[in-house]
This record gives C-alpha cells, sequence and structure tokens, in this order.
C-alpha cells in the first residue's frame, strides 16, 4: 500500500502540492446491481450493456452493517453504491433504519442515484452526510454517453 501511495503522489503533483503527501483511501459495496434503466455508455449496470454482471437486489443492510464495520478498520469512509436511476421509498426506508443505528454512520456515504428532497432530508436526519455524484463528462458532450436522461437530471443521478 505505502508503494502504491508514493507512486500516485508522484504521479500527481498538484495533488501534493495542494494536499500535501497524504491520500484518504475508502471502500465501497455494491448494494444493488445490474439492469439500470438509463443507458449510460460507459456503465456496466446498464440494461443496454452486455457487460456480463452479476444481478441482484439490494443487499440486506445488515450485512451491509456488518461489512462496513470491518471495512471501516481499515479505511476512511465506505460508500453504499447501487445500480439504477434512483431507490424506491422502501429500499431507502431500509437502509435510513440501518444507517440510524451505525455506530460509524458519519464514516459513511451513499451513491444511490437519483433522491428527492424527502429522502435526501431523511438521510440526513439519520446522519449520512456524504452524497457521492460522478461528474463522468460535460455537459455538451453529454447526449454522446447517455439518451435516456440529460444532464440536469443527470445532476440529480450517479
Ligand atoms: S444511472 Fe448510474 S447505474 Fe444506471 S447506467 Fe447510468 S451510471 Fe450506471
Amino acid at each position: 500500500m505505502e508503494n502504491l501511495i508514493s507512486e500516485i503522489l508522484t504521479v500527481n503533483k498538484s495533488q501534493k502540492k495542494h494536499k500535501g503527501a497524504r491520500i484518504k483511501v475508502c471502500s465501497i459495496v455494491n448494494a444493488k446491481s445490474g439492469q439500470c434503466s438509463e443507458d449510460c455508455k460507459f456503465c456496466g449496470q446498464s440494461s443496454f450493456n452486455k457487460a456480463d454482471v452479476k444481478v441482484y437486489p439490494l443487499i440486506d443492510p445488515e450485512k451491509i452493517k456488518e461489512v462496513s464495520m470491518q471495512t471501516l478498520e481499515n479505511v476512511g469512509c465506505f460508500g453504499v453504491v447501487s445500480s439504477g436511476n434512483s431507490l424506491n421509498d422502501e429500499e431507502i426506508s431500509e437502509l435510513c433504519k440501518m444507517f440510524k443505528k451505525h455506530e460509524k454512520v458519519s464514516h459513511l456515504g451513499v451513491s444511490i442515484g437519483k433522491i428527492s428532497d424527502v429522502s435526501f432530508m431523511r438521510l440526513r436526519e439519520v446522519g449520512i452526510k456524504k452524497i457521492h455524484h460522478n461528474l463522468e463528462t460535460s455537459e455538451s458532450f453529454y447526449p454522446n454517453i447517455c439518451s435516456t436522461h440529460d444532464y440536469q437530471e443527470k445532476e440529480l443521478t450517479h
């Protein structure tokens, strides 16, 4: 791991100059996989993509908790990531129940697609402070990589 960190910092001079010789290591769980209705061309989770990915519904949140607690012994933060345009209310509720009693909730983040204002507030109330968002590409190039939603809507998704 030390060699890898040293290599990353050698390549990334800007990081080293502005943030020092430190990087933060995070980990994720793919909490729900495959069959996304969107057609983002780079993404193996899309149902339009022929990639041979595992397909499964939302993992039992208690299992997510167990894995995150183990993983957080070695990394600084842990992301719960799901495929799909968004999670439904029931799935958000299941996750929120678990987040509420998670001893290390301040080290958790989510990347769960589009979320409503209500879901955002629910996540916030149970202690989630990080919501991950991929930049992917510019607004002008966006129609070349996705046709099922536009850049404005994308800003609310993965
Ligand atoms: S919305 Fe997210 S999960 Fe679905 S295809 Fe696009 S990047 Fe992949």
